[in-house]
């Protein structure tokens, strides 16, 4: 997906009188590409197309400040719109030589909504406006074709009821009543397709469509050409704020003050017989990437009819065969399209009588694969430079080369049921689930599912965010399922029309084989198979290049990941770290390319094997002569464990922060454990259990824990400095010369005083291993800056410190005084009403915690020019939070292994970007 800010924001005038609301397209156009904040991405795009000599039908677009006044002010409008938007369809009759509202040969426009990002599906259009009972007289007349009036009559009666007038399916299982009518005409009638209604039946569906509204809304369908216009326009504003744009939004992070602009444009008609034809295409194939022209059509038809999946489309390559003069004029504009926007393109035609017309495009969204794919291949070809191709890669992208595959051998035992469309790379395996809510509650139960339906709306959307993978039995390659798959990055399979499924009975039928909802299921979207049962997944192939079992020139993709990972490391300024507990996870981590461990917790070794007995034994001490005695037997195992660490390393810096979590953590909570526990120490039950009690606390996040546990325990600081310097120690010394020097990190550090405390220990231990072992060690000690006080108060802590580590998470639920487990009670609210753009604990709150970091920046290099900075949260994996890092001028971020090379072009697209 691609979020591009505009460098240049179009100036407007000043004052509201004189302040330009509308913007036309066609014989003279106002805007251009660079517009989309003002136009919206299809207006912007519209103009620019128009002023590059594509054939694109006139109009004008509403702009975005209209939207945006329009909700401020009780939606009204600005008093000067009205006569701009009169003037502007004026200048569009006399560009074609046709009246709105006329009889002799009216103009008919469509009304489109288009944002700065395009929302695909999310918000309104409305076809053929302008068309009533006279008009469509004039239609029949001038077209000399009264079916295609009546079927033009029908169309928009029934957008217009739906989006304006709002009568539409009132609960799930409903279907669109206008389509119910149509239905069953056609069934009444005997025809097929709705192309084989006549003249007289569409007569028929109109007075029944006319009869439908009045019944549904007491009122009647709007004859005035104006009234229909200024109803479709409120309704465009209006769908900016329904249900399913919001869901949009915040699963793209995309502002609810943007808002939507309109486009008013002159109708072309696909529907205008065997010589008209509509369609969407791709420059390239955007579900792999490969240069290849992609894409559907369906002759004598209208807008939605490619993809609302009613009638299967044919693949563009046909329309060779069907059209040849128009294929041609189509990869004329292919072309065009391509060494123009500079980018992989989407966009919709319509072919009316045999001239082509182009009615939008966009860069086209992409799944990761080949979202990749297109930027290298685009740089090889010259198409732009190494700089603009590492930005055209949305960071996360770089996981869908990095996700498990079926494993080939298990294929080759799987039996294919049937095989549909690869509309989104990968292999999915899951439970079937029929309806999106299903799949919500089977996801929220822990089970994985795969969506299958005969098709997908909008409001399948979030089920769909829920499923492993998505399968349809309806629709080509533009439906809205294959769509909704490339932006997810979801695996798809579509129109796989060798299926059948029955919501009533919850079947899925394949010939003869029945699967029955809950019952596994496997689709794999890179070849479109669908199969029976489980089937077991492998390693990427990247991942098994890089862990040497296969050669790096048998694989494509790896290639493809090594020139973007190469690319990368030449412009990023930070140092990618990673957040790895064991020797495996940082072997793991190194191998993805992360240049250090950021965090390395040692509480998670303690769980291990017997150690956890240890702990226990610690944590019940009643005094520091028994807390000794249990340390000095955890001291082996922490030694052993950095070794190891340091060995995976290789030299590369690791920082280990000291315990950290509350203790209760570590005790047992049920009976027979508790009992166990007990017999092993030699104690009283009772005494365990009291043991436990003591430690209770009501808000253990906010009590004994971090810092505070070794200022109580300051053996347990000085066991763990000591594992810490014996592993150096040892490692020092060893055969292979390993370069080594720890970074100690002292947690949830709010006081200048309790870093203090600690470091003295620290220090002491340092001293004593290396007088014992006759040797140097190098090492430094810092803190972690997680709570509002550290940050705020970092010009002292500073002077303790040789580092500083953000640790976001924390941070952030102390800044916001939120716990991160606690908010499902109001997190779905709280997305709904946008308070929250985006998951605080997902994605920095740049405006609120990100001050907090870049004052505690700030006061840190003041006391310490050479501060090292550094941010080891979650957040440190995500793009967005990257590029703020970046921003603030840490040196290094910090996230899980996986994560790495996310982190990696992050980093890199945030120097870019900020450059
Ligand atoms: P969306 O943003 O959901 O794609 P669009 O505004 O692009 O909605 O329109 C929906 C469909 O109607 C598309 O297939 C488009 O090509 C078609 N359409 C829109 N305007 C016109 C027009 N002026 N003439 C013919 N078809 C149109
Ligand atoms: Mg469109
Ligand atoms: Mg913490």
């Amino acid at each position: 997906m691609s979020r591009t800010q505009t460098k240049k924001p179009a100036k407007t005038q000043k004052t509201s009188n004189s302040k330009k609301f509308v913007y036309a397209f066609g014989k003279t156009t106002d805007g251009n590409t660079t517009m989309r904040e003002l136009l919206g991405g299809k207006g912007a795009n519209l103009a620019e197309m128009a002023s590059i000599g594509l054939p694109v039908p006139p109009g004008f677009t509403i702009s975005t400040e209209v939207c945006s006044y329009y909700y401020d002010h009780e939606q009204r409008y600005p008093a000067a719109l009205r006569q701009s938007v009169a003037d502007s369809v004026k200048s569009v009759e006399k560009q074609l030589n046709k009246k709105f509202g006329g009889r002799k040969n009216p103009l008919l426009v469509s009304v489109r909504s288009g944002a700065r990002d395009s929302m695909p599906g999310m918000m309104d259009t409305i076809l053929n406006l302008g068309l009533n009972d006279e008009t469509v007289e004039g239609l029949a007349d001038v077209s000399k074709n009264p079916q295609f009036a009546w079927d033009c009559y029908r169309r928009f009666i029934q957008m217009y009821g739906g989006v304006v007038m709002g009568v539409t399916s009132r609960t799930e299982e409903e279907e669109d009543p206008f389509h119910v009518l149509l239905e069953k005409l056609k069934r009444k009638v005997g025809a097929e397709s709705d192309n084989d209604l006549t003249t007289q039946n569409l007569q028929t569906l109109v007075t029944q469509y006319k009869a439908l509204i009045r019944k549904r809304t007491r009122g009647a369908f709007p004859q005035g050409v104006m009234q229909q216009l200024w109803g479709a326009i409120s309704a465009v504003f209006g769908s900016w704020r329904n249900e399913r744009a919001i869901l949009y939004r915040q699963e793209y992070g995309i502002p609810a003050e943007w808002g939507t602009a309109v486009n008013v444009q002159a109708m072309v008609f696909g529907n205008a017989g065997d010589d008209s034809a509509t369609g969407v295409a791709f420059t390239r194939d955007p579900a792999n990437g490969e240069k290849v022209f992609y894409g559907e059509y369906l002759i004598n038809a209208q807008g939605e009819d490619v993809v609302a999946g009613l009638r299967t489309p044919n693949a563009i390559s046909k329309l060779a065969k069907e059209m040849p003069k128009s294929f041609k004029d189509l990869e004329k504009v292919r072309a065009k399209l391509e060494k123009h926007f500079k980018d992989m393109q989407d966009f919709e035609f319509t072919i009316e009588k045999n001239k082509l017309f182009i009615l939008q495009t966009r860069n086209g969204k992409r799944t990761g694969l080949a979202a990749v794919r297109i930027a290298v291949e685009m740089q090889k070809e010259r198409l732009m430079n190494v700089e603009t191709a590492l930005l055209k890669i949305p960071a996360e992208s770089i996981d869908s080369l990095l996700v498990p595959v079926f494993d080939p051998k298990a294929l080759k035992a799987a039996s294919v049921i049937a095989t549909g469309l690869p509309a989104g790379p990968g292999g999915a395996t899951g439970r079937i689930a029929f309806t999106a809510a299903q799949a919500e509650k089977a996801t929220r139960e822990g089970k994985k599912v795969v969506l299958c339906r005969t098709e997908t709306s909008p409001d399948d959307l979030k089920g769909m965010l829920h499923s492993q993978g998505i399968l349809t039995s309806r629709g080509g390659v533009s439906s809205h399922a294959a769509l909704v798959a490339r932006q997810l990055g979801k695996v798809c399979v579509c129109g796989a029309s060798g299926i059948k499924i029955n919501y009533e009975n919850k079947t899925l039928t394949a010939g003869k084989t029945v699967l029955n909802e809950g019952d596994y299921i496997s689709i794999d979207g890179t070849t479109g198979a669908i199969y029976k049962g489980m089937i077991a997944s492998t390693d990427s192939e990247v991942k098994r290049v890089l862990d040497g079992s296969l050669k790096p020139s048998k694989s494509y993709t790896y290639e493809l990941f090594q020139t973007v990972m190469k690319w990368a490391d030449k412009h990023r300024t930070m140092n990618i770290r990673t957040n790895a507990d064991t020797p495996s996870m940082a072997s793991q981590a190194v191998a993805f390319g992360a240049e250090g461990i950021g965090l390395c917790r040692t509480e998670h070794m303690f769980f291990e094997g017997g150690r956890i007995d240890y702990m226990r034994q610690m944590i019940l001490a009643v005094d520091e002569v028994q807390r000794r005695s249990a340390l000095k037997k955890l001291l082996p195992f922490q030694k052993k464990d950095f070794v190891g660490i340091f060995k995976a390393m290789n030299g590369r810096p690791v920082t280990i922060r000291l315990l950290d979590p509350p203790l209760h953590e570590f005790l047992p909570h049920d009976d027979v454990v508790r009992r166990q526990l007990a017999e092993r120490l030699d104690v009283p039950l009772d005494f365990v259990i009291d043991r436990i009690k003591s430690l209770h606390e009501e808000n253990p996040m906010l009590g004994c824990r971090g810092c505070r546990l070794g200022i109580i325990y300051p053996e347990i600081t000085e066991m763990q400095s000591r594992a810490i310097f014996e592993a150096t120690a040892q490692v020092l010394k060893g055969k292979k010369k390993i370069k080594v020097k720890p970074e100690i990190m002292i947690p949830l550090v709010g006081f200048r005083a309790e870093l203090a405390d600690q470091l003295k220990i620290v220090h002491r231990v340092a001293k004593e291993v290396m007088k014992k072992h006759k040797i140097r060690i190098n090492y430094i000690v810092g803190t972690m800056i997680e709570v509002p006080r550290a940050a705020i108060t970092a010009d002292e802590i500073a002077k303790e410190a040789d580092f500083f580590s953000f640790g976001t998470n924390d941070l952030t639920q102390t800044a916001l005084g939120l716990s991160r487990d606690d908010m499902g009670l109001f997190y779905d609210e709280y997305q709904s009403k946008e308070i929250y753009n985006k998951n605080p604990f997902a994605s920095l709150d740049q405006h609120g915690v990100g001050k907090l970091i870049d004052f505690a920046v700030d006061r840190g290099r003041a006391t310490k020019p050479d501060l090292k900075l550094g941010i080891c949260g979650e957040h440190a994996g995500d793009p967005a939070s990257i590029d703020f890092c970046h921003r603030a001028g840490l040196d290094y971020v910090s996230c899980s292994p996986p994560r790495v090379p996310i982190a990696r072009l992050a980093a890199a697209q945030a120097t870019l970007r900020n450059a």
